[in-house]
């Protein structure tokens, strides 16, 4: 049986092991799919047993997407910009990692939500690890413009200085956004799980906006965008299930389908 397992600190709460059997199951695969605690001490050690005991592929969650980064030996393009990686796999006793995140959230909101990011205003507020990873794969999509905003300004002036190729990325305090308004409004922040109440003005929800929260629940935010009349709200549980399906590419070379499994995890 191959060994899968994801990496995280706290884990207990991780879909990971339910989406990739239920994934497995659609081609018949039979696998092994753990949760593993580790802490910033062990981390490491922790990855190289895996792979050193047979394992196969290892997902990453919070807070280690960074320190799997400097673990690979090879990593793809998207990890780079990223600097980040949540999926590793270990072929030759070399260990290749890629970021997934990006392209699940894109997914989801392109295929899934059916709404085009091309020459839409973008808002996402957060500066941490997750917006590090969706911000190339979301400018790819050719936006507009992006404004970033972020509790700690500078963490966004580092992001938008990384990323900045086309100067179509900007960096606005709280207070300023509502002098616009956007069509997408990403609250990548980790306040979903706190029920925490962002400081927006309700003048930034645009015509036709898409409010989506990265957080796995229906949050303060999501519940703000509804109240002001957003089109379209969604949580992140369609991301986390594309990012699970691309990791599911990488490791076993077949695309499982995502659809029922919005349904049957959830319920
Ligand atoms: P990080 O810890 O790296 O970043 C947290 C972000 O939230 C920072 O920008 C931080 O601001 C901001 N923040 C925290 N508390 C507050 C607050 N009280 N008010 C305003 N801003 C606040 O977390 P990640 O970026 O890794 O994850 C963010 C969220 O995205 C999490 O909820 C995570 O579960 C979710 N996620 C979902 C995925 C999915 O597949 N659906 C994939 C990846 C992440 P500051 O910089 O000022 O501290």
């Amino acid at each position: 049986m191959k060994k899968f397992a994801v990496i995280g600190n706290p884990i207990s709460h991780s879909l990971s092991p339910q989406i990739h059997q239920q994934f497995a199951a659609e081609f018949g695969i039979d696998i092994c799919y753990e949760r593993i605690k580790a802490s910033e001490d062990d981390f490491k050690q922790v990855v190289l047993n895996f792979f050193a005991n047979g394992g196969v592929g290892l997902n990453i969650t919070v807070p280690f997407k960074h320190m799997a980064y400097d673990l690979c030996t090879k990593t793809s393009k998207i990890s780079k910009k990223a600097g980040a990686v949540n999926v590793l796999f270990c072929k030759d006793n070399l260990i290749y990692g890629d970021n997934t995140d990006g392209a699940g959230l894109v997914y989801d909101v392109t295929k899934n939500l059916n709404f085009s990011i091309k020459d839409k205003d973008v808002l996402i507020i957060g500066a941490g690890g997750a917006v590090a990873g969706i911000l190339y794969p979301i400018l790819q999509q050719k936006p507009n413009v992006i404004t970033l905003i972020n509790r700690t300004y500078q963490k966004a002036i580092t992001l938008r200085d990384r990323f900045n190729e086309n100067d179509n990325i900007k960096v606005a305090n709280f207070k300023d956004t509502n002098k616009a308004t956007y069509n997408l409004i990403i609250n990548a922040t980790s306040t979903g799980l706190k029920n925490i109440v962002l400081p927006l003005d309700k003048k930034i929800i645009g015509k036709n906006c898409l409010c989506y929260d990265l957080s796995y629940k229906d949050s303060k935010f999501l519940q703000w965008a509804k109240e002001n009349n957003a089109k379209k709200i969604a949580n992140g549980k369609g991301m986390l299930i594309e990012q699970a399906a691309l990791s599911f590419i990488i490791w076993h070379n077949k695309k499982p389908s995502t659809d029922g499994i919005l349904v049957e995890t959830f319920a």
